[in-house]
């Protein structure tokens, strides 16, 4: 259940799945390991807008949606797009930033469509969009084999094993993996797919007006812009 400070307004839980740089990763710099990033800075300014201490819950990406519904976390953050599907489970807020799909592969590859995954083995992460947009495709795209792992970093030693040959990564987290990985390049993909993301937050909940204010503020000021650089232009 959800913690005795949260229940009293005081605390916010967040939950995030921290394998998406620059939106939420670990920081083992310091001398304590901290999830970092993007969606984090807009946390904290959404929960210093909003008076409250702000608790970090790091899980599989395709248990925070379950997270949230049961009570476990008070938000969810992670790069999540607002699917209809999802919307039937939970409430989004504005969206604070749009994302493109990109193809991951070994380097020479030069995968740039899901027709190109024809005859593929194709790796993705386990509940994400990326997961629907390859299912789909499957359908009519000949021998496409997917399979789904948990976390990104996962998605990555396939394809350097050579067990997958593509996965779908959007365009600002799979730049990070290929700049450290020398064997692996991406491509923009033709059909980029619905990619914004928004705060999900439980059905009926008060705070969804407090946190869409305080998403128009932080456009409006140029924070968020000052966030984005600040974490895309490393
Ligand atoms: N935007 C995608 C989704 O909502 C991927 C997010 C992620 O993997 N963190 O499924």
């Amino acid at each position: 259940g959800q913690a005795e400070a949260s229940k009293q307004n005081k605390k916010l839980v967040m939950a995030t799945s921290a394998d998406y740089p620059p939106y939420e990763f670990h920081d083992t710099s310091g001398e304590k390991d901290e999830i970092v990033g993007l969606d984090v800075d807009i946390a904290k300014y959404i929960a210093k807008e909003m008076g409250v201490e702000l608790e970090i819950k790091d899980m599989d990406f395709n248990g925070l949606l379950p997270a949230l519904q049961a009570n476990r976390a008070d938000f969810v953050m992670a790069g999540m797009t607002p699917t209809e599907e999802r919307k039937k489970s939970v409430a989004f807020t504005e969206t604070y930033y749009e994302a493109k799909n990109t193809i991951v592969a070994k380097t020479g590859s030069n995968l740039t469509k899901m027709e190109d995954l024809a005859g593929k083995k194709v790796v993705v992460q386990l509940g994400s969009t990326q997961q629907n947009a390859v299912e789909e495709a499957a359908k009519t795209i000949k021998g496409i084999e997917v399979t789904q792992l948990n976390k990104i970093g996962d998605l990555i030693q396939e394809l350097k094993s050579g067990r997958a040959q593509a996965t779908i990564i959007e365009d600002t987290v799979a730049k990070g993996y290929v700049v450290s990985n020398k064997d692996l390049e991406m491509n923009a993909m033709a059909d980029n797919g619905e990619n914004a993301y928004a705060v999900a937050l439980p059905i009926g909940s008060a705070h969804v007006e407090k946190f869409n204010q305080a998403i128009k503020k932080l456009k409006e000021s140029g924070e968020l812009d000052k966030l984005t650089k600040k974490w895309f232009d490393k």
